[in-house]
């Protein structure tokens, strides 16, 4: 379903539907129920990007075999993103990196390594604002723009836009329009930045493992197990299983 098309079936219904019903004394109450479910319809899309309410958001990828996405997002974060480049090296597994500008501005030569070793890197804005849904189409270009130029400086063409905490509203559409981005969702949240124990994210994480997924994880800093700790017990057990871990096309 494209954006805004369940909320314009929705409020054209409603509205039928409380005309046809107005004589009844019913009208007025359908019509509060309609602006009610719509409102939190909103309000559930500026939360979950996945639905894709605003803006088309890929969540994953048609299979053609076992493959595998996993994303890494609020970096680059020094020796913890060194970690996981290098666990992934040693599987010969890709990633995606959707990194912070204010963060690449500070260590560049962690994109460079992400490039070199042949991972995907993306534009999760530049400040990582919570409070980025409130932004206008101009709002949402200062955090997407300078983060592109600086990435396109390191040798990266970003293609893919994740909003920081998958924030997203109705001026996002146009923002990426005018830079031919697409906005990246993802097919299962692992919850890594609040989970404490390893055993307990592997298993989940491996409890939702199908062709085509898209793994959101993190390897910014954040009070959960570290994602280099994740990659050295799940790595392993998702190339026994098959699974290619590859980047996201480009
Ligand atoms: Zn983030």
């Amino acid at each position: 379903m494209r954006p805004f098309e369940r909320s314009w079936r929705l409020a054209l219904g409603g509205l039928i539907l409380s005309l046809g019903l107005w004589g009844t004394g019913y009208g007025p109450w359908v019509a509060g129920l309609v602006l009610l479910v719509l409102g939190l319809d909103f309000v559930w899309g500026v939360w979950d990007p996945k639905r894709g309410y605003f803006v088309e958001t890929l969540n994953r990828l048609e299979p053609r075999g076992k493959e595998l996405y996993l994303t890494f997002d609020d970096g680059p974060n020094g020796e913890e993103t060194t970690q996981v480049l290098g666990l992934l090296e040693q599987y010969g597994a890709k990633a995606s990196f959707f990194v912070v500008g204010q963060k690449v501005k500070d260590q560049p030569e962690l994109v460079r390594a992400m490039v070199q070793g042949g991972h995907e890197v993306g534009n999760h804005s530049w400040s990582h604002s919570g409070w980025i849904n409130f932004s206008n189409a101009p709002g949402w270009q200062r955090e997407i723009a300078p983060t592109n130029q600086l990435l396109e400086s390191l040798g990266v063409v970003p293609r893919y836009f994740r909003p920081p905490v998958g924030l997203t509203n109705p001026h996002l559409g146009a923002a990426l329009e005018a830079t031919g981005m697409t906005a990246l969702g993802w097919s299962f949240r692992t919850q890594d930045w609040r989970e404490t124990n390893l055993e307990k994210l592997v298993e989940r994480i491996l409890a939702r493992v199908e062709p085509g997924a898209v793994f959101l994880l993190h390897d910014g800093p954040h009070p959960g197990v570290a994602a280099s700790k994740v990659l050295a017990v799940l790595l392993p057990r998702l190339l026994a299983q098959g699974y290619f871990l590859t980047p996201l096309p480009h």
